[in-house]
């Protein structure tokens, strides 16, 4: 089942005019004509007129609409290419947005000799020394690292005629606002000034009045592009599942092509990423965590097509142009409401059709209202088909991968014994064993790659071993199918629930401390006093009593681990690690202290981070916002 298209956008409806309107060189035509652009877009054609007066603007456009272009175009068309000086400067908030605009400012000026130069941080100054003593026309960059390089005295901002801050309410956050107050009153007094953003908070607004001088305010946040090209849909959560859980179905029930899921913590899109690829999906975190070298080879990934979803923050995902993206989905609301229309103006863009999915608890209801009522947004509301449906969506989707991933592969010495396998009662779960094997190594061999990457980018102490050469890794210990438990629904089969009280009483029973165990790590092993003598047989009767206890979704079990008599061992997800500790440890077991001959202390569950870890640790159990 898959959800209706949303209607055509005729191409009028997303251009107007036509370049020739613009009276623009023969040099700046052709470089339009290289990136291909027939028509000027509506932001494009608004603001022309307007930023070729030298007026200060205040440009509210959605992110997809061609902003860049709209202010490169005009600023391209006053420059002097023979004056070998720096005459218009463009700030962003981040580093991947500052080599996009360069790249098109670029593009679009190469046939009128416009040098342009990307200036961010992370990079090697000589380089950009260079490239600004080169004589660049057009600056683009990041605040702090031009601010550097002005207090170096090497960038001589003298002939600056134009400032732009693009994604203007980033800009003048917190974060920024101390770098570019300092760098806007640096400049020359009687600069042009330009704001360009999807949003214009109220905190902005008042900010205007002491940056711009009498500006014009073009405000096109409601046209007809973003109205027309993007659906909005909610899905009300299920809130007896894990929230992974929900964002699961919701994935299965669209089948997105190509999708960006946004989170609000970064813990969460490592998370979601491992959580994931265990279901098939082609996926990878992009936060401010990673080095510069692993965010580029998502995008590259992103680019080839080997990568079918994104999980990113807001910070990371800023201002990077993905196309063709056929779906936004919303893990979790934004705390403003401006950055949903930021984030969901990432499909949609000129010339195709998006979806913006969000999941929504009871508590969301109001934030979805403001919503609706500010930005006038169709937000509407789709439950998801049952259960069983949406397996049937998974079921389809994983046999088709795999029958994709088995072309070219010589199997057919096995087909003899599948065949005969398929008689067997338990051959469902043989399967779910197989398809478990297949994507767990999937998931893990991920994170092998990530670590050789930031390995790469981060000083090696000496008595760090390669990081490909890890310790032996415990085998992923099949259990006996003959014992597997009954499903619960039909993607989990829930093992006979042991009993164990609520915290009424809880004794306090202090776990290892977590920064014990400071390596680099996407898993912890867990140690818990539960073992065969509670009634737990093997570890997967652990991790389905461990997840029902909790809450936590059995995709965030790894599979590995072991059960003895008195303990266990189980390997998690680091980030859900301490909420399954602060769950389970200090409980009570489910036996009657009279009729018990063991003392109070074993009758408490004492969970904590397993002491003797041979593996994956540097658990970060930290839920920051990204900074
Ligand atoms: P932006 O809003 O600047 O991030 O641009 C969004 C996307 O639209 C980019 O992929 C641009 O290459 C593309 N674009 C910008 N202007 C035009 C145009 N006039 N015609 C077609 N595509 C465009």
């Amino acid at each position: 089942m898959t959800e209706p298209t949303p209607e055509p956008v005729l191409p009028h409806e997303l251009f107007a005019g036509t370049f020739e309107d613009f009276s623009l060189p023969e040099t700046i035509l052709l470089g339009l004509k290289d990136l291909g652009y027939t028509k000027p877009t509506f932001v494009q054609q608004s603001v022309f007129a307007a930023v070729k007066s030298d007026r200060d603007l205040v440009v509210q456009s959605h992110t997809g609409s061609g902003k860049t272009t709209a202010f490169c175009l005009p600023l391209l068309s006053k420059l002097d290419p023979s004056l070998k000086q720096t005459q218009a400067l463009v700030l962003t908030p981040t580093r991947e947005l500052a080599k996009q605009v360069a790249m098109e400012c670029s593009r679009l000026g190469h046939h009128h000799n416009i040098r342009v130069a990307a200036i961010y941080g992370g990079a090697s100054f000589e380089t950009q020394i260079a490239s600004l003593q080169a004589g660049s026309h057009i600056v683009v960059g990041t605040p702090g690292r031009i601010k550097d390089l002005l207090l170096k005295k090497v960038f001589d901002i003298s002939f600056i005629k134009s400032v732009v801050l693009d994604e203007a309410d980033e800009m003048l956050s917190m974060g920024f606002w101390e770098d570019v107050t300092f760098l806007l009153q640096q400049l020359p007094k009687d600069k042009q000034t330009l704001f360009f953003s999807a949003t214009v908070p109220p905190a902005i607004e008042s900010a205007i009045g002491s940056l711009l001088k009498d500006p014009l305010a073009i405000n096109l946040s409601s046209d007809h592009v973003s109205a027309k090209t993007i659906k909005h849909l909610v899905h009300l959560e299920d809130e007896e599942q894990p929230k992974s859980r929900n964002l699961l179905y919701a994935l299965e029930f669209h089948q997105p092509k190509h999708a960006i899921i946004f989170c609000n913590t970064k813990d969460e899109t490592d998370l979601l990423e491992r959580y994931l690829r265990r279901f098939g999906f082609h996926a990878r975190a992009l936060n401010g965590d990673m080095s510069q070298s692993a965010r580029e080879r998502v995008m590259h990934d992103v680019k080839n097509g080997t990568l079918d979803m994104i999980i990113a923050t807001d910070i990371a995902a800023r201002g990077i142009d993905i196309s063709g993206l056929t779906h936004v989905f919303n893990y979790e609301l934004p705390e403003n409401d401006e950055v949903y229309v930021h984030r969901t103006g990432r499909t949609g863009r000129i010339g195709s059709l998006g979806t913006a999915v969000s999941l929504a608890r009871g508590k969301d209801m109001t934030q979805l209202a403001n919503l609706r009522q500010k930005f006038e947004i169709d937000v509407q509301e789709q439950a998801l088909p049952p259960v069983a449906e949406l397996m049937r969506l998974q079921a389809e989707r994983l046999a088709t991968a795999l029958t994709e991933e088995a072309d070219g592969v010589e199997f057919s010495q096995y087909l003899p014994v599948a065949k005969s396998m398929l008689e067997r009662p338990d051959m469902a779960e043989i399967l779910a064993f197989l398809l478990r094997n297949f994507y767990v190594k999937n998931a893990e061999n991920r994170v092998h790659l990530s670590r050789t990457e930031q390995q790469q980018t981060r000083p090696k102490p000496h008595s760090q071993a390669h990081p490909q050469a890890r310790p032996p890794q415990p085998q992923p210990q099949p259990q006996p199918i003959k014992s597997a438990p009954k499903a619960k629904e039909s993607t989990a089969t829930p093992a006979p629930r042991i009993k164990v009280e609520p915290r009424k009483e809880k004794i306090e029973v202090t776990p290892a401390p977590l920064s014990a165990q400071n390596f680099e790590s996407e898993f912890t092993r867990l140690y818990v006093t539960l073992g065969r003598q509670d009634g737990i047989a093997d570890l997967t009767q652990l991790v389905h009593h461990l997840s029902l206890e909790t809450g936590v979704d059995i995709g965030h079990f790894t599979g590995m681990g072991n059960v003895r008599d008195t303990s266990s061992h189980v390997e998690v997800d680091t980030e859900i690690a301490e909420k399954i500790i602060q769950v389970m440890n200090g409980r009570h077991k489910a036996v009657d202290p009279q009729k018990t001959t063991k003392d109070e202390a074993s009758l408490i569950i004492l969970c904590e981070v397993a002491k003797l870890t041979e593996t994956r640790s540097r658990p970060r159990f930290r839920n920051q916002r990204e900074s």
